[in-house]
């Protein structure tokens, strides 16, 4: 009897994994040239695998082919006039993924790189962040290509009033509400609240998140994705017996999530030795000073390199990869996608890392996640362990709702109690479906659970 249930558990398998593969083959003919959104779609596809075989009506009802698919992919032309009177055009984007679970909620990049496929890749990934809060919001995410490197203040805001001229037509508090994300931090969301309420009038707060605290914003937004990190690495950590305690920490990227992850380490115990942006990095074996790393970015706009000019015995190396290279209990990568590869991976293997946890979005290839899981590395994934920032969001439109707000600490105590239930439904899930200890796996099937069944609860639409 256990052998033919066995037996009927593998057919399950591999023809869930044959109609997998099919849409997976589908949705690969329809957009060849979006590497990065294939390799998201690739990765989640993968893990559904067991709860498709598990549970035939996903199947049935085409829940993969019509997930996969936005609900609506916005683009367009954003003209604007540069300090020297000259017209500027630049392409914006909005992804409205999926709104099964509550209005699209994701947020804004700007940066050269930003295209189709990656706007698609960041809003896919963000259906399943989303849901596994456990808050109502849907996926979607934006941005635009537009470098805000080397801008003046006047640029930067006749940009985003542009931007947001075209923007305002189809979001709204209970519609769409954009957050901040690479290059967009307070002040692009400033002006660009500022653009949206004179245009639609009203003051409708909940339209976007990220906000000053003058204004709507929540305390500890700035601080969410980062301490969300390090909150859920905490549970991976004393689940297997470690901590951040005396551990040597290497954190990639020196922004928003990196500054906050750099910071709950060193309040945790942790011994961060390096940090980076997209030119170089620094490595002070004494531990970074955080203090100089806020005032060269968060005040000055500088760059890591001057690091050394205040702390001459720390090191600075040109290049990003290399830091991989430093040997770590603990890597946090919290720059951007694709930035540790398998060689990579390796590198961190072979010099004893112990677990690396995503700050930022699909920062590891498909291959470096493999060198990960096949050398019992502890893995947490960007789904689950970055989803404190759209978490503390989520509280923020709770708080503007409602027109009260919340002190520091009753946000971050929420924020501790989502990413310690993120992490249990991710480690459940995982269990539940025969990969223990596997979190791509765990989150990508806890994400999807709640979107899929709300689909079919809604009907064809
Ligand atoms: P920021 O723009 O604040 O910071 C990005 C940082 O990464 C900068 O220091 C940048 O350097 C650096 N960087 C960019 N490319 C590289 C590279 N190839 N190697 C090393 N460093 C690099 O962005 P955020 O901190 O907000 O976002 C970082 C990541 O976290 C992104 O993947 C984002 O999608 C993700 N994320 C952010 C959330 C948020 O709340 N902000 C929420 C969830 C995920 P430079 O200044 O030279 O460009």
């Amino acid at each position: 009897m256990a052998t033919t249930l066995e037996g009927n558990k593998k057919l399950q398998t591999l023809t869930a994994q044959t109609y997998v593969n099919e849409v997976y083959q589908a949705v690969e003919k329809r957009n060849p040239h979006e590497s990065e959104f294939l390799q998201a779609v690739k990765e989640i596809f993968d893990s559904l695998v067991p709860i498709i075989a598990k549970h035939p009506k996903y199947a049935e009802h085409n829940i993969l082919e019509r997930i996969v698919e936005p609900e609506r992919l916005i683009t367009f032309r954003v003209p604007w006039v540069d300090d020297q009177g000259k017209v500027q055009v630049n392409r914006g984007f909005r992804v409205q993924y999926n709104s099964a679970i509550g209005p699209y909620k994701g947020g804004l990049r700007f940066h050269p790189s930003v295209n189709t496929s990656i706007i698609k890749f960041l809003g896919f990934e963000q259906i399943f962040k989303n849901s596994l809060t456990g808050q109502p919001i849907g996926g979607g995410k934006g941005g635009s290509d537009f470098d805000p490197k080397g801008k003046s203040d006047g640029e930067i805001m006749r940009f985003t009033q542009s931007f947001m001229t075209e923007l305002c037509k189809h979001i709204g508090p209970d519609v769409d509400v954009p957050a901040g994300d690479i290059g967009v931090g307070a002040r692009e969301i400033g002006y660009m609240f500022g653009q949206y309420k004179k245009i639609r009038g009203g003051y409708e707060a909940g339209v976007l998140t990220g906000k000053g605290l003058g204004y709507g914003g929540s305390l500890a937004r700035t601080e969410a994705t980062g301490y969300g990190t390090v909150y859920f690495m905490q549970e991976m950590l004393k689940d297997n017996g470690l901590s951040f305690e005396g551990s040597t920490v290497v954190v990639s990227g020196s922004g928003n999530v990196s500054i906050y992850a750099i910071e709950k380490a060193q309040q945790l115990g942790a011994k961060v030795v390096a940090c980076s942006d997209s030119s170089g990095y620094i490595y002070d074996k004494n531990g970074i000073n955080l203090n100089t790393i806020k005032q060269l970015k968060e005040v000055e706009s500088k760059r890591i390199s001057e690091y050394v000019n205040a702390h001459p015995e720390a090191h600075y190396y040109e290049g990003c990869s290399g830091i991989w290279s430093i040997p770590c209990d603990i890597a946090l990568p919290c720059a951007t996608q694709n930035e540790i590869d398998k060689t990579s991976a390796r590198m961190l293997v072979s010099n004893g890392v112990k677990a690396v946890g995503e700050g930022a979005n699909m920062p590891s290839t498909l291959k470096a996640i493999d060198e990960f899981l096949h050398n019992n590395v502890l893995f947490g994934p960007a789904k689950a362990a970055n989803a404190g920032g759209v978490a503390v969001s989520a509280l923020e439109m709770a708080q503007n709702s409602m027109r009260l707000s919340w002190t520091f600490e009753e946000v971050d105590h929420k924020l501790q109690d989502i990413m310690k239930s993120i992490y249990k439904n991710s480690v459940n899930a995982a269990e539940e479906y025969g990969y223990p200890g596997n979190l791509v796996v765990g989150a990508n099937i806890a994400g999807f659970t709640k979107v899929a069944d709300t689909m079919i609860a809604q009907g064809v639409i």
